[in-house]
């Protein structure tokens, strides 16, 4: 067996990975390009899911030797789902739904956490490093192409913690927008399946949605972004390399929930090097199952405008009234029945494409889709306001960690 790992990108695939590893013994070096843990995000706050297994993911963390306690994070039973018509109904769990972390650098941020848990296990961190990926054994550097982007502002406000999801193809073409707020900081971010040329278009448009329908008071502070790669590739072993997270396109087709899978593919590397179990294997097993699901849901949505997203949120709350428990819903939109599985040899011709990698990897890809006529409209008046007033706090020092142009 392998005594030294080295590990490509030190976000949580790669971090989960050297913390199984370094505590079961090995010689850890962890590469990573940036400065620090979480510098790829920006104080941006993501959503780890409790739907696609019928364990609570942070005790399933706790069984894999992680610790959920070095970062923070705020559990949700109970959001807001807003319907493309405006109507506002609230799904609701009688356990944790999700949990909200904050991805970054500070030091409670879920990437500190995870960096912290990893030299603490024993593996070595080199920052601002650039080796070859082929000398490295788990490949974890996040996503390189963009198939949807996310696009959004950070503010400060004095709504109490809240959570909302909102379906409207307008606002987020293909896709969804969304509110969080924790301990005073806000956050509302605009996703978009379909690629636009003014991104900064849909945000303000969706920050006026939100200024509209909920007493935010805004002090703006920055805006945040980034993309989200979503492919299917043949082997997630290539050449002797462990693919991992993002890296080896592990991503939530539907909505982008990224994090699980990037955590779990990570352990199942360490433990697959620790001849626990066989990767390739776990992973076909475990996550390209819901992966599947997810890229299905993600077709038929593409097929669907507001219509068919009135049509999922009334169900949604139907399913609810009828279990009890607003989180079934979710957990039966992961699982792959028969009509849904029938659909998969036609979602493979026509939604995703064949590719060949630079690394030589063999993948079938989700292209980012190019706009369509309705996503063509005239800003309102109170949206050209939030961009004025973005460009004038932009104007006196704050952070647009994201652009256009990353995508
Ligand atoms: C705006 C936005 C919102 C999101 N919201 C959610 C959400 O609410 N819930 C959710 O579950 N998921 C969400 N995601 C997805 C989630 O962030 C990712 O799926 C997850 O972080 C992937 O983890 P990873 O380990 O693969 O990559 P990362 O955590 O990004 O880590 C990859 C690391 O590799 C480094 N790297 C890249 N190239 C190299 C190189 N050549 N050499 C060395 N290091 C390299 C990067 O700097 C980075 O630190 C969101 C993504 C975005 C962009």
């Amino acid at each position: 067996m392998k005594e030294r790992i080295d590990i490509l990108g030190a976000g949580l695939s790669g971090l989960a990975a050297a913390t199984i590893l370094a505590k079961a013994g090995k010689e850890v070096h962890v590469h990573e390009i940036r400065k620090d843990s979480g510098a790829r995000f920006d104080g941006d706050f993501q959503g780890i899911e409790n739907w696609t297994s019928e364990n609570d993911f942070f005790d399933e963390m706790r069984n894999w030797g992680l610790e959920p306690e070095e970062f923070k994070s705020n559990a949700f039973e109970i959001i807001d789902l807003i319907h493309p018509d405006d109507v506002i109904t609230n799904p609701k769990s009688n356990g944790t739904a999700f949990r909200v972390v904050e991805r970054g650098t500070d030091e409670h941020c879920i990437d500190q956490g995870f960096k912290r848990m990893a030299i603490s296990a024993g593996a070595n961190i080199h920052y601002e490093a650039r080796v070859n990926p082929d000398d490295c054994d788990i490949i974890a550097a996040g996503p390189k192409d963009s198939s949807a982007i996310a696009f959004g502002e950070i503010f400060h406000t004095d709504h109490p913690n809240h959570v909302a999801f909102q379906l409207n193809d307008k606002l987020a073409p293909g896709a969804y927008s969304y509110l969080i707020i924790i301990d005073g900081v806000g956050l509302i971010c605009t996703c978009l399946w379909r690629k636009q040329k003014k991104s900064g278009r849909y945000l303000n448009e969706t920050i006026a949605w939100y200024e509209s329908h909920y007493k935010l008071n805004r002090i703006p502070i920055k805006r945040v972004g980034g993309k989200g790669d979503f492919s299917l590739p043949k082997k997630y072993i290539h050449e002797n390399k462990i693919y991992v997270g993002e890296a080896g396109g592990l991503q939530d087709f539907m909505w982008g929930f990224g994090m699980r899978y990037a955590i779990t593919s990570g352990v199942l590397a360490a433990q697959s090097i620790l001849k626990e179990c066989d990767y390739e294997v776990e992973v076909k097993k475990k996550l390209v199952p819901l992966i599947k699901t997810s890229a299905i849901n993600r077709f038929l949505m593409n097929r669907v405008g507001d219509k068919g997203f009135k049509f999922v949120a009334k169900y949604w709350m139907r399913d609810q009234e009828k279990k009890g428990e607003g989180l079934s819903f979710m957990k039966w939109v992961y699982q792959p029945g028969i009509f849904r599985k029938s659909l998969w040899p036609l979602v493979k011709l026509s939604m995703l494409r064949k590719k060949k990698l630079q690394d030589g990897r063999l993948v079938h890809r989700m292209p980012f889709r190019g706009p369509l006529k309705r996503d063509i409209w005239e800003p309102s008046v109170k949206a050209n306001e939030i961009g004025e007033q973005w460009n004038i706090v932009r104007k006196s020092g704050a952070k647009l960690s994201f652009s256009d142009s990353d995508s």
